[in-house]
């Protein structure tokens, strides 16, 4: 028996299987280009698995639509990636492959896979945010996602500017919300470089500590989760979940007693692997429960 995983992302998909114990056995990477495209690769790279796949989780950027009572479920609905609006994921998927197909976004994905295999391992409530090309955050409550009439879209929620920081933000929706002046692109339009090369003594990332730090305050007066998992391309910089852990004690002034901060605000335990890892652990158990 085989689990599929896709992990669609704006810029490539990886698509694997992975057996019952989810040892990842192989993978693939497919970039994102137009859905007739990219989706007759994330087949054929399938179609090689046909007779022992069981079940597929796909993780997607989003919007997507999430109610199972929608006529659009399983659709990729209003994205700015024009080729992808309104696209019939699940649809293209099930066409295809009579097996169970679990459906939800990149970043609960994400964060699943840490819940099952990561640092929410054993824990009740799991928030996982992604800050790379955009900024995306996802939350698990005893094995639900967080949910209401769509899925949260909290990379968008409104933080306050730094007082040395005049860039004014470049969300096309809202400006300087926190997508808006904190993920990857807005770091490099800001300081003309990829926030890959920028060093860890440019005063730059005080600034960026403290809009995630603003994430996390957000967070946890709203959920007051077991842990806040940061992941995401601009996470890799190692200094930075440190810079987040005094920008948040100093924003939080002792108000609320959280978890040590070193177990509380943390990267990821599967690093890149979370999404690809959620959504087998999804592929799994839509397969059990079909
Ligand atoms: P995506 O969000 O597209 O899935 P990533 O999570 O890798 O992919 O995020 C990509 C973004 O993260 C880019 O804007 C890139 O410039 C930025 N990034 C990647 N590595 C680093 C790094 N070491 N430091 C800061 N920013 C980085
Ligand atoms: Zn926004």
């Amino acid at each position: 028996m085989l689990y599929g995983s896709i992990e669609a992302g704006g810029t490539k998909f990886v698509c694997a299987v992975g057996n019952e114990d989810l040892e990842i056995l192989h993978r693939e990477s497919f970039p994102t280009t137009v859905p007739a495209e990219t989706m007759a690769k994330v087949i054929a790279f399938f179609k090689k698995f046909e007779t022992e796949l069981v079940g597929i989780g796909i993780g997607s950027f989003g919007p997507i639509d999430i109610h199972e009572e929608s006529p659009t479920y399983g659709y990729i609905t209003s994205t700015p990636k024009l080729a992808w609006q309104n696209y019939d994921f699940v649809g293209a998927m099930k066409k295809e492959f009579s097996v169970p197909v679990a459906w939800t976004t990149d970043v609960n994905a994400a964060a699943y896979g840490e819940y099952v295999f990561g640092h929410g391992k054993g824990l009740d409530s799991v928030v996982y945010y992604t800050i790379g090309t955009g900024v995306g955050g996802g939350a698990i409550q005893k094995g639900q996602f967080v949910e209401g009439f769509s899925h949260p879209e909290m990379g968008h929620m409104l933080i306050v500017p730094h007082e040395d920081d005049s860039y004014k933000g470049n969300c096309p929706f809202h400006g300087n919300c926190l997508e808006g002046m904190a993920a990857g692109p807005a770091i490099e339009k800001r300081l003309g470089k990829k926030g890959a090369d920028v060093p860890e003594s440019d005063p730059f990332w005080t600034i960026e500590a403290d809009y995630i730090a603003q994430c996390v305050y957000n967070t946890t007066l709203m959920l007051s989760p077991d842990v806040i998992i940061l992941g995401g391309g601009v996470m890799k910089q190692q200094h930075m979940v440190k810079k987040v852990h005094e920008a948040f004690t100093n924003l939080m002034k002792g108000y609320v007693k959280t978890p040590s901060l070193d177990e509380y605000i943390v990267t990821p335990a599967l690093e890149d692997n979370a999404g690809t890892m959620g959504c087998l652990a999804l592929a799994r158990k839509v397969a059990l429960s079909a």
